[in-house]
């Protein structure tokens, strides 16, 4: 059997690091194609070592659009899987896509800022996006029991961070390493920042939104600390179908590889005897504002969610770099919101309202900053 060609785009990241440790167990399956990488270059060199990868198709090339995209199109791929971090992950999502590949996506900021313009992509090379994204791949899991047309609701868990149950006068003075602390993944800096203030799950909304077709109203956010519940669909009739397993990204990781078909190993499977208690509360949208802020970006539509996650994309780097407070960062995206926002109908808008909205951040940020 022909071996399925993919590309790895952030090898050296959390979910990069994970794919490869997922690969390695089916090498008679899959040959990595390319590898492309932040500033890691020694464990770059590494991987493209241990799985065969030619010198030109390993690259620390993160920054670089046009290599990215390059790489994503390269005819020995079949699967794409992006897990760049940012909006510098959008190139490659619509040339994955353009070129009919399969792209496993676990770049959700490509989808969000650029949704319009990725479904254009999406339907005119025929290609195929299968989440990564733990809950969205619970969600897609969960879609498999009924029909699109008798989809009620979607659910997603947040496991509400570390400062679920915290009031935002207690979060005042909070540090990086108290936001980094996550109880219950382990994951990179930007994406743990996001899951602190619940900006993540703002993400995930308008991901589910973009990825399902299912609207703003029907999408609900359930606090779950256990983060066991990945997520779930009520369907018309009342029945929900949830998704369960311990956390631990190479499920997702696996299936957005060979599905339809799962992975012969078990990655997270639940001991029901040591499970203990499940619980579920509604999200605290006055402290984790940004959760709001999301779902008011996704209802505008058209450039609004490029602007939110530009916008906090600039906040989280200055919060992670010691000059902005982490109540500040919903304020940083709240006031780049009010510039306002246009319609999506290409990549030039999406590309222009990032830059806007990533200059107007820095402008609020500069305002308040703390150093
Ligand atoms: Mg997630």
């Amino acid at each position: 059997m022909k071996r399925r060609g993919v590309v790895i785009l952030g090898s050296t990241g959390s979910i990069g690091t994970q794919a490869l440790d997922v690969i390695s167990r089916h090498r008679d399956e899959y040959q990595v194609v390319a590898l492309a990488a932040g500033r890691n270059a020694d464990l770059l060199e590494e991987q493209r070592r241990a799985f065969d990868v030619p010198a030109e198709f390993a690259r620390t090339c993160v920054d670089d659009a046009g290599v990215l995209a390059a790489f994503a199109a390269m005819p020995e791929a079949d699967v794409v899987l992006n897990a760049v971090v940012g909006f510098a992950g959008l190139p490659a999502t619509l040339a994955a896509l353009e070129h009919g590949k399969r792209l496993a996506l676990a770049n959700k900021e490509s989808l969000i800022a650029g949704g319009p313009v990725v479904a254009k992509a999406r339907a005119a090379g025929g290609g195929e996006i299968v989440p990564v994204d733990s809950e969205h791949s619970a969600v897609w899991q969960c879609l498999r029991a009924g029909r699109a047309s008798e989809v009620h609701k979607i659910v997603l868990t947040a496991s509400g961070g570390p400062f679920r149950g915290r009031t935002l006068a207690d979060l005042a003075s909070v540090g990086v390493e108290d936001a980094l602390a996550h109880p219950t993944w382990t994951m990179g800096a930007k994406i743990t920042i996001d899951s602190s203030t619940l900006m993540n799950k703002g993400l995930e909304v308008i991901e589910a939104h973009e990825l399902f077709g299912v609207g703003f109203d029907r999408i609900e956010v359930v606090v779950h600390p256990q983060s066991v519940v990945h997520g779930m669909v009520e369907f018309s009739d009342g029945a929900t179908i949830a998704q369960l397993s311990v956390p631990d990204m190479r499920l997702p990781i696996g299936l957005a590889l060979g599905a339809p078909e799962r992975l012969a190993e078990a990655y997270g499977p639940v001991e029901w005897t040591k499970v203990g208690t499940l619980t579920f509360e509604p999200p605290d949208l006055d402290t984790f504002r940004c959760l709001r802020l999301a779902y008011d970006a996704g209802r505008a539509g058209g450039t609004a969610p490029a602007v939110l996650s530009g916008a906090n994309e600039v906040a989280v780097d200055a919060f992670l770099a010691r000059r902005l407070a982490w109540t500040a960062i919903a304020d940083v995206v709240e006031e780049t919101l009010q510039g306002g926002s246009g319609n999506a109908d290409d990549i030039a808008d999406v590309l222009e309202a990032d830059r806007v909205a990533r200059e107007r951040a820095v402008a609020v940020v500069e305002r308040r900053a703390t150093a």
